[in-house]
């Protein structure tokens, strides 16, 4: 895998890399009668919508713009090829149960593990743990936790910005949220650039699949999204740009 350049933090946002979570032969979880893969490429696209109506100087990148699978690796080589200045990458989360009353949007950045991360493998992670185990690196493996320390230091402090805020908009639209939390995820640490990976509800809560199937829960999701984007891009613009590299 790509260790992250120590790249410097950019002032300018000029491309927003946006990922749709799974496709193709990898539907990801699903509820009642959809399917993770459909529910996050609809979204990512809004999402890139409402960066293009605003911002005609921001250039987006998707991963996917329709259902096939690009592997992990493929989806950062993308980013980093790019030279995205923000990495979004969309997902549905979901518990074991069938029917389930978990509930909430989780927003993830990839950093050190603060607590025990067994705690919180469950949904995507569980899923991915039992899977495929693609998302979650090993944070015990040493070549791991060299990777994490780089990217963390390069760009956990821009992330959690931008994820404060998505996680404050869904919030403030009367979602449940679980908050914001740090975790070892494959497809942040390889991207060179700071960025978050939305769980945007749990797809085998009843409630939750219906609102994130229609057209206007997928705007607001897509609208609390773009809200953090919007905020970290005015924040980063009106800051001198901070080297990270000083040596
Ligand atoms: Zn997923």
């Amino acid at each position: 895998m790509l260790v992250p350049q120590m790249v410097e933090a950019k002032k300018k946002i000029r491309k927003i890399v946006i990922d749709a979570g799974h496709g193709g032969r990898d539907p990801g979880c699903h509820g009642a009668y959809s399917y993770e893969k459909d529910i996050t490429l609809a979204v990512a696209k809004k999402v890139g919508k409402l960066v293009q109506q605003m911002y005609k100087d921001v250039k987006v990148a998707y991963t996917r713009e329709y259902d096939w699978y690009p592997e992990l690796k493929e989806r950062t080589e993308f980013a980093n090829r790019e030279k995205g200045d923000l990495f979004i990458s969309i997902h549905v989360n979901s518990t074991p149960k069938k029917n389930s009353p978990v509930k909430g949007t989780l927003v993830l950045v990839c950093g050190p593990t603060r607590v025990d991360e067994k705690e919180y493998a469950i949904g995507e992670n569980a899923n991915n743990f039992r899977e495929n185990n693609e998302e979650m690196l090993d944070p015990n493996d040493p070549a791991t936790a060299i990777i994490i320390a780089q990217y963390s230091q390069a760009f956990l402090t821009q992330s959690i910005v931008l994820g404060s805020k998505i996680n404050e908009e869904f919030g403030n639209q009367g979602r449940v949220t679980e908050g914001l939390r740090q975790q070892s995820l494959q497809v942040l640490a390889s991207s060179a650039m700071p960025g978050v990976l939305v769980e945007i509800g749990y797809l085998n809560n009843a409630e939750e699949e219906s609102y994130l199937n229609t057209p206007e829960g997928q705007d607001e999701v897509a609208m609390a999204i773009f809200k953090g984007i919007k905020f970290y891009k005015e924040e980063s613009e009106k800051e001198p740009a901070k080297v990270i590299n000083e040596n």
